[in-house]
């Protein structure tokens, strides 16, 4: 008798996530996880662990409220962004009696986040001529069971930001019925487009945030909800407690400070001159078909032989994202932003192979 055997039956038939072997050499470029490319230094102030932690700890809390423009009751603290979908997946949705919709190409975890729990994921997809905005009146006709509805915005892996009409749409039409997440987990590459002032209307909408992205700390697995205080506490007695750990606390509140955040907000500045050097860059190289515009810290590309170049720049240790399997990525690579010389190098490799 095999142990697997004995798993739920949605457990054994999940696919192992994907993961890499992560020991990074000095000479490999990694542009397939959308994290900062260099480290931003912090120590530890506090020391003793003896303790447990707050079960929510109150100085982040209030940080990233500050940060985020909303009040301490509408944050809760999660581990990473990820934590943050599974948590309002597991509070609101029934297993095996209840849905989620995605509108793919879109992020995976949203799915497989689903598939853990059980939880039944429609897929209303969009399409590329419609430059993958969502495609409302399909969301409307699949709300049968529906409580969760996950919008990206800007989405990975296409980049673009999700039309706020079209999110206000969905927001209407779930009302007394499902929650919508608004995946913000690139905004600070456009902080003006955040619906986060919307949350005032929409008891029922849920913004999720994280430090993984352009505050350079994908390792602190650290990442908030937002959301009116009724959902924020009902994800509170979904989540374990002392969830979060100390020293995760220590060093996300020091980044949320006003030093920090300001020189979050120059990287994100440095960040973008290099993305528009390689979105220019790109539509220079004859292997190239499509670029697509971006407001996040990652480029869509459709190139012809995708696979082969995607191969092929892996022997020369640049590393990417294959999208070619999403629908409607055919031919499709991602490439996120790393240093101006991780961006040089990952040119010169894709014009040396086309
Ligand atoms: C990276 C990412 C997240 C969260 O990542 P964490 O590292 O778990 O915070 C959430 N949504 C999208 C779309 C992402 O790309």
């Amino acid at each position: 008798m095999s142990v697997e055997k004995l798993a739920r039956g949605n457990i054994q038939r999940l696919v192992t996530y994907p993961t890499f072997n992560k020991v990074v050499k000095p000479e490999d470029v990694w542009l397939n996880f959308n994290e900062y490319p260099e480290s931003v230094p912090f120590e530890l102030t506090r020391q003793e662990m003896n303790r447990y932690p707050d079960p929510q700890p109150r100085a982040l809390v209030e940080s990233y409220a500050r940060y985020a423009g909303v009040k301490p009751e509408n944050v809760i603290v999660t581990r990473g962004g990820d934590e943050g979908i599974e948590l309002v997946i597991r509070a609101f949705c029934e297993p095996r009696e209840d849905a989620i919709i995605i509108c793919p190409p879109t992020y995976g975890m949203y799915e497989v986040s689903a598939d853990t729990l059980g939880v039944e994921c429609k897929k209303v997809a969009t399409s590329k001529e419609n430059g993958w905005q969502l495609n409302v009146d399909a969301i409307e006709q699949a709300l049968d069971r529906v409580k969760v509805i996950f919008i990206c915005s800007p989405n990975n892996p296409t980049g673009q930001l999700i039309d706020p009409q079209s999110i206000r749409q969905v927001l209407e039409m779930a009302r007394d019925r499902a929650v919508v997440v608004v995946d913000e987990a690139y905004i600070e590459f456009c902080p003006d487009k955040s619906v986060v002032s919307w949350l005032a209307d929409y008891p029922h909408m849920a913004i999720i945030r994280t430090l993984s992205k352009a505050f350079a700390l994908a390792g602190l697995r650290c990442g908030f909800v937002l959301g009116n205080a009724e959902l924020i506490e009902v994800l509170t007695k979904t989540l374990p407690p002392y969830a979060v750990p100390s020293p995760v606390e220590d060093i996300a509140v020091q980044a949320l400070d006003e030093v920090n955040v300001a020189q979050m907000r120059a990287r994100v500045k440095a960040l973008k001159e290099n993305r528009a050097y390689l979105l220019e860059a790109l539509t220079d190289c004859p292997n190239v078909e499509a670029v697509f515009g971006t407001e996040a810290n990652f480029v869509l590309v459709q190139f012809k032989a995708a696979q082969q170049l995607f191969d092929d720049l892996k022997k020369r240790s640049i590393f990417i994202r294959n999208q070619s399997t999403q629908v409607t990525l055919d031919g499709c690579l991602r490439i996120s932003v790393g240093t101006r010389q991780e961006c040089e190098r990952v040119i010169a490799a894709i014009k040396a192979l086309a």
